[in-house]
């Protein structure tokens, strides 16, 4: 398969405790086949990761999972935080976003994460830009929260012809993941298959 040149694929928190921890988002296995499909197809792989120092502000002890109120999740250096098994030997190597490291903000777009690439901190849009970028794949957890937002800074912000792809998506409650879909695609946004997208050349 040739690799479609300017295009990226953000693959968006598949950390443990999203998949099988303790803010495990419903059906979020289905979206690792499809994930490892487009990888092969993409000029670049990029991963964020949501990961929180152990007080922050969107932890709660009565969660109601919901906006600034969830359990505790993806705690930096734990194994809630870590990519899961069946996708971090994939991406190896990739380089890694991370956002929701200051204790008193929260964080839901992927641009929002830094990285330390060759030495240097970049955010995720200068990496980006960099590597002359045009079009963005968004995939990963969960649709009505950080992919929405990723989705969006990734259009409205940074300017990139911007596709979430449906089947490698998945969210956390069924009513805002419809709504997300909505806003999303008011921004301009894409949403299409991965069929679809691997089949007209991404
Ligand atoms: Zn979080």
């Amino acid at each position: 398969m040739t690799r479609a040149l300017g295009t990226a694929m953000i693959v968006v928190d598949m950390q443990y405790d999203f998949m099988d921890g303790t803010l495990a988002v419903p059906d979020a296995h289905a979206v690792v086949e499809p994930i490892a499909a487009l990888a092969s197809a993409v000029e670049h792989v990029v991963l964020t990761r949501d990961y929180h120092p152990a007080d922050h502000v969107s932890f709660s002890d009565n969660p109601q999972f919901v906006d600034k109120s969830w359990p505790v999740h993806c705690v930096g250096g734990t194994e809630g935080a870590m990519i899961h098994p069946m996708l971090s030997r994939l991406f190896d190597g990739a380089p890694m976003f991370s956002k929701g490291t200051d204790p008193n903000a929260e964080a839901y777009s992927g641009f929002e994460g830094t990285s330390l690439v060759d030495g240097e901190r970049v955010t995720l849009g200068d990496y980006l830009h960099d590597r002359n970028v045009t079009r963005v794949l968004i995939v990963g957890l969960a649709t009505d929260y950080c992919v929405k937002a990723t989705a969006i800074d990734s259009i409205s912000i940074h300017d990139f012809d911007t596709t979430v792809i449906a089947d490698a998506v998945r969210g956390v409650n069924p009513v805002t993941t419809l709504i997300a879909a909505g806003e999303m695609t008011d921004h301009g946004v894409w949403i299409a298959s991965s069929e679809t997208a691997l089949r007209v050349g991404i």
